[in-house]
């Protein structure tokens, strides 16, 4: 692969580090202020008015590749700028790259009938609604996605709905106005993967109750939060059914490839950031007679930083060029491998940056404590490690079983 970023690429990551270092770090404690105040479930005001300066700027749905409605980027092309965005929480959403929307907005363009696009994907892109990805359950593991057991029923010219789900990302946000559900639509097919579906069902559908916000390690999320949810005889027009009947698996394979790889990229920025508060932090900070950043262990680890940092980014834009070149289904092992190592590798950056810092590394003086919160949960959220590495196995050992 060509390991030059394209002039476009260039160009936006100037862009979008010099409206970074303008509008976004600058105000990370009037976001924290604004969450803090009065109803934490609002949106704030302060990325709301941000979103209208990238939009003016041209900041705005840089990722879809493939398709029109985005800046019509690459993977690669991409990979860079969702890095930059990634290195605070809260800004991917000021530049409408945020998950779980990108993901549900690629599952829009890519399987939603022109209609559905109207209703849903519009709005989305304007950055007007949000959306939520509705699949995991508290009854079953959810990791093997073949256990989803909710169900959806087809009763005349409409589906009815039933099931309780948990850690729907951005559930608890006012304006998230559609889930992405996933149940099973056919459960007595003896092919599994042909059991489920996926339907678009508006949050003011009656019968649709958000039950209760689930915190990260005590941080909440606010004002986007995880939501427990229960789905009581929920009736939608049959004309919400994503691609078809039985297709949800399909789907799913679509959605979960380059919307995946975005965390992987953000966990790069935000590994950078930590990397960056550390060596400031052991630079200016003297313990029995000599800055921290003179002790070897610091140095050792400052540099054992950057080679994860910069091996985690390789992997990435492979996974991302692979995307491109060859689809996402033969680039399923290094996606699979991108999103094993990137968490990995940020958790144990943004500890050592704990580690620089003190007791301060665990206060909320630094974005380091949460960081590490964000980061830990990609060990899971984008599916366990070990069901990645079990795939990346598999996939390395078919190349010496023998085919007669
Ligand atoms: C912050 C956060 C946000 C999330 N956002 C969303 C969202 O927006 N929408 C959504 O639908 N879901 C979301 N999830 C849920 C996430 O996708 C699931 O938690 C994940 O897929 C694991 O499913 P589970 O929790 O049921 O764990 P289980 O399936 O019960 O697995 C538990 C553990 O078993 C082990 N295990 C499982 N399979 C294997 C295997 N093959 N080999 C070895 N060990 C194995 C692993 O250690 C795994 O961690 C989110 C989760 C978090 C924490």
């Amino acid at each position: 692969m060509d390991f030059e970023y394209s002039a476009r690429t260039r160009d936006l990551q100037q862009r979008l580090t010099a409206f970074m270092d303008e509008h976004v770090y600058p105000n990370e404690a009037r976001f924290a202020a604004e969450v803090a105040q009065g109803d934490r479930w609002q949106p704030t005001q302060i990325v709301e008015s941000l979103k209208l300066k990238a939009k003016a700027a041209g900041l705005w749905n840089l990722f879809l590749p493939e398709s029109e409605l985005g800046a019509g980027l690459s993977n690669v092309e991409y990979a860079p700028l969702c890095e930059i965005m990634g290195r605070v929480a809260w800004a991917p959403e000021v530049f409408n790259c945020n998950a779980p929307d990108t993901g549900n907005m690629e599952v829009l363009t890519r399987y939603g009938t022109p209609e559905q696009q109207q209703r849903w994907l519009k709005p989305l892109l304007n950055g007007e609604i949000r959306s939520c990805f509705a699949m995991t359950e508290p009854d079953v593991a959810s990791s093997d996605a073949t256990n989803i057991s909710s169900r959806i029923v087809r009763d005349g010219d409409d589906y009815v709905i039933n099931g309780r789900k948990w850690w729907s990302s951005g559930a608890n946000d006012p304006r998230c106005a559609l889930f992405i559900f996933m149940g099973k639509s056919d459960p007595d097919n003896p092919d599994r993967h042909r059991q489920q579906s996926m339907i678009l069902v508006p949050r003011d559908t009656p019968g649709v109750t958000v039950l209760r916000h689930l915190p990260v390690f005590g941080y909440d999320d606010a004002p986007h939060g995880h939501g427990e949810l229960v789905f009581d005889n929920v009736r939608v027009p049959a004309s919400n059914m994503l691609l078809g009947e039985g297709r949800g698996f399909e789907i799913a394979q679509g959605r979960l490839g380059p919307g995946r790889i975005h965390h992987c990229m953000r966990l790069i920025g935000l590994a950078e950031r930590a990397l960056e508060l550390m060596c400031k932090r052991a630079l200016s900070r003297t313990a029995f007679g000599k800055p921290v950043a003179a002790q070897t262990v610091t140095l050792e680890r400052i540099a054992e930083a950057r080679i994860q940092i910069d091996q985690c980014r390789l992997l990435t834009l492979n996974a991302a060029y692979m995307m491109d070149t060859v689809g996402n289904k033969v680039a399923a092992k290094q996606i699979a491998m991108i999103k094993v190592a990137a968490p990995l590798m940020a958790c144990q950056v943004i500890d050592w940056a704990i580690q620089v810092h003190g007791g301060a590394g665990v206060s909320d003086d630094t974005p380091l404590a949460y960081m590490y919160a964000q980061a830990r949960t990609l060990r899971l959220a984008d599916g366990p490690d070990e069901v990645h590495r079990n795939q990346i196995g598999k996939l390395e050992l078919s190349r010496y079983v023998s085919r007669h």
